[in-house]
């Protein structure tokens, strides 16, 4: 039983989703007797390094009845150990929920693969009736209150236990799991709590669909050629298509999702339609009307802060912080807050640029809100003269794939091969398979590689670790894929990246090395199992390899010439990375900082307009600029409680990793094999044994401080920071 089978989503997509299959335990005792199952997704993984998934050996019908079967027989697991005669010890209780599931993890990691990856119509039925099965499974089982009277005896006598430390984390992670979801409650409270979550599940599905309705239905109809000034062709087709797929064909249509007014918004010459569109899109769940989420969020709170009461938190942000790095909202805020006025400061900057050169053009405006993409496009284009042209030619995926295997072999040891001639099957014939091993040779694990788009795929890029890496009673090597959405290009053509979707690559790269490099007993402890805060910093960390001198020498090579990229071009790109960091750290902060406050004012009654409103007044909010997600359209916090109180951990991770990354640069290098060493033995291998703040003093000898992150978004790094680091600048 692992308890991150409800399968994180993570911000930058990083899909976490259960896949343990280890070999059937040596301690019979501690486990269900195993009926015989004919499904196919619950039979062991036969075949090479430690048996792979069975892919073409079962239908698509067999998904549901083998999820269903599998959370049968981990029930009757559970309530083996929590029915046991004998005394709780570690062995058989916490090892023994550990054995549990295995079946469940099998099918899951398939149900998994197909609903990301392969989600026709079939896999669509299935993923409906069984999301709300899955979320209903986890309550019974941390509901069993014998199983949790023995997780608590073993708690309460955890100093006398004489437990090592990976074991101790774990106890603590248990029982810290089932008193998070109620399990100390008496039986009323119980009984409230379990009402509250189907209120709030129900107001969670309802705040989606107002959402959704509005996204799906408003638009902004353009009539003729004058209104599409300024958009080039491809956005012109895609405005033409949009209009035509909402029964106003011949027309143009601006649909309201950012990826549809995000464009526009840069492009378009015509202030007063820009004005139009962003009014729209701004407005999202705060029109007053039918799909209006205000008065949801304010029960969604009201309920949040009842649970967390009943639950023994000051807030729902004190329960939500508990169990990750920032430990409290205090610490977060005190993040958010160092950032917040050098990022304020820096969009009074971006302000001046982009008036200087209205000024300049004569425009006779004043910088708006619907003007900053218009305007910083143009100054971006005046200061930096990057052409996307101009760098795709170096960045071919095959080839920055070797990049990040040869970047996985100098700061670890691996080694990546492929595998061919079918030994190892694949859900589809674009997906290949890599075997991974140690600079020993031995073997590590495997690396699917699934690139390319198709339709039932998921868009985006992310990682899927579909068997994590565990020693608890035989070494289990681990399992993770890397997906992607490139377009496939023809046959033997190479296909060209943009930088940023090259980035991407190495994050997604950085999670899948996470997973691959673990080394842990537990197997839910393993790899990417990590509090939600700490999750993107081994990803993000990873992405400043790819523009290291010596990955674009031998990697980032012309398509025509063979020529790795020209010095110049390098410095253009990194130059180019802190251009608009104002912008984009001030509209995601703004979110962060609401969300937590929101979280924070407790049982008070809140109206969602009015609170905004004043908190963004009080933080002296640049009236150039809105929330990234105003409250009543923020989905990451309202549609579900995933990112609530949470959505600062984009920026805490980015911190650490920034940080992280400075520890390469004070010493002799990206490639510094000492701190390559720390970074394997302290971050990458550990996975959850270890408090993420203790394992990261580790690494860098000092806890992570925000002078790096300031350096990395070209703000001014303000004195306190940088006497606390005493750092000197990165070059
Ligand atoms: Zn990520």
């Amino acid at each position: 039983m692992r308890s991150r089978r409800t399968g994180a989503m993570l911000g930058c997509a990083m899909f976490v989703l259960a896949g343990c299959a280890n070999q059937p335990p040596k301690r019979e005792e501690a486990v269900a007797p195993k009926p015989e199952t004919k499904n196919p997704l619950l039979a062991e993984w036969t075949g090479p390094f430690g048996g792979v998934p069975p892919f073409g050996t079962f239908q698509v019908q067999d998904i549901q009845p083998a999820l269903e079967e599998g959370m049968a027989l981990e029930l009757a697991e559970v309530d083996r150990i929590a029915k046991n005669p004998e005394a709780a010890s570690f062995e058989n209780t916490i090892a023994a929920l550990e054995r549990t599931g295995k079946p469940l993890d099998r099918a899951s990691a398939v149900y998994g693969i197909y609903t990301s990856t392969m989600n026709d119509d079939d896999v669509k039925a299935i993923e409906t009736a069984m999301s709300p099965r899955l979320a209903a499974f986890n309550d019974q089982i941390v509901q069993n209150s014998q199983l949790f009277a023995r997780i608590a005896t073993l708690y309460e006598a955890r100093d006398r236990l004489g437990l090592p430390p990976e074991q101790q984390r774990l106890l603590w992670l248990d029982y810290t799991r089932f008193v998070r979801s109620g399990a100390k409650l008496d039986e009323p409270a119980k009984k409230r709590l379990s009402a509250l979550n189907q209120q709030l599940a129900s107001l969670y599905a309802k705040f989606r669909q107002n959402l959704l309705a509005e996204e799906s239905s408003q638009m902004v109809v353009l009539e003729t050629e004058a209104d599409l000034e300024g958009l080039p062709p491809a956005l012109r087709d895609a405005a033409a298509a949009a209009a035509a797929s909402h029964g106003r064909p011949g027309k143009w249509a601006i649909v309201n999702t950012r990826s549809s007014v995000d464009p526009f918004l840069t492009l378009s010459t015509r202030r007063d339609l820009r004005e139009k569109v962003w009014r729209m899109f701004v407005m999202r769940g705060d029109n007053g009307d039918a799909h209006d989420n205000k008065a949801t969020v304010t029960e969604i709170l009201k309920l949040r802060a009842e649970r967390a009461k009943l639950l023994g938190y000051p807030t729902h942000a004190h329960w939500r912080l508990e169990n990750t790095m920032a430990k409290t909202p205090e610490r977060a805020e005190e993040l958010m807050e160092a950032v917040w006025k050098p990022a304020v400061a820096r969009v009074h900057e971006e302000v001046a640029d982009m008036q200087a050169l209205a000024d300049k053009e004569r425009a006779g405006i004043r910088i708006a809100p619907w003007d900053y993409h218009f305007y910083a496009e143009k100054v971006r284009k005046a200061k930096y003269a990057i052409d996307d042209a101009e760098v795709k030619p170096f960045l071919q995926l095959e080839k920055l794939r070797e990049g990040m295997f040869w970047v996985a072999g100098e700061l670890f040891g691996l080694r990546f091969d492929p595998i061919t001639g079918g030994s190892v099957p694949v859900y589809h014939p674009d997906v290949r398979v890599f075997r991974v091993s140690d600079a020993q040779g031995k073997h590590v694990g495997l690396w699917y590689f699934d690139p390319y788009a198709r339709v039932g795929k998921r868009s985006g890029a992310w990682m899927n670790s579909y068997r994590p890496q565990s020693r608890l009673d035989r070494e289990v090597p681990v399992i993770v894929s890397n997906n992607a959405n490139f377009v496939k290009g023809k046959p033997g053509e190479p296909i060209l990246i943009s930088w940023d979707d090259a980035r991407t690559l190495f994050h997604e790269f950085g999670h899948a090395l996470h997973g691959l490099n673990s080394n842990v007993t537990y197997p839910s402890l393993s790899g990417t199992a990590v509090p939600r805060d700490y999750v993107e910093f081994p990803s993000q960390l990873l992405e400043h390899w790819l523009s290291t001198r010596q990955v674009l020498d031998r990697f980032a090579v012309n398509v025509r010439t063979g020529q790795p990229m020209p010095p110049e071009l390098v410095q253009k790109i990194e130059k180019a990375q802190t251009f608009n960091q104002g912008y984009i750290t001030v509209e995601y902060l703004a979110s962060a900082m609401v969300d937590m406050k929101l979280h924070l004012a407790g049982a008070t009654p809140i109206d969602p307009a009015q609170f905004e409103r004043e908190t963004l007044a009080r933080l002296g909010m640049p009236e150039q600029i809105v929330m990234r997600h105003r409250t009543p359209q923020f989905a990451h916090v309202f549609g579900g409680d995933g990112y609530s109180a949470g959505y600062y951990s984009y920026l805490w991770s980015d911190t650490i990793s920034a940080d992280a990354w400075e520890a390469f640069l004070e010493t002799g290098g990206p490639y510094d094999k000492a701190v390559a060493k720390r970074l394997h033995d302290d971050v990458f291998s550990v996975g959850n044994t270890i408090d993420p703040a203790e394992a990261y003093r580790k690494f860098r000898g000092r806890d992570p401080g925000i002078a790096a992150l300031m350096r990395k978004r070209g703000f001014p790094v303000p004195a306190a920071a940088a006497s606390a680091s005493d750092r000197k600048a990165s070059p």
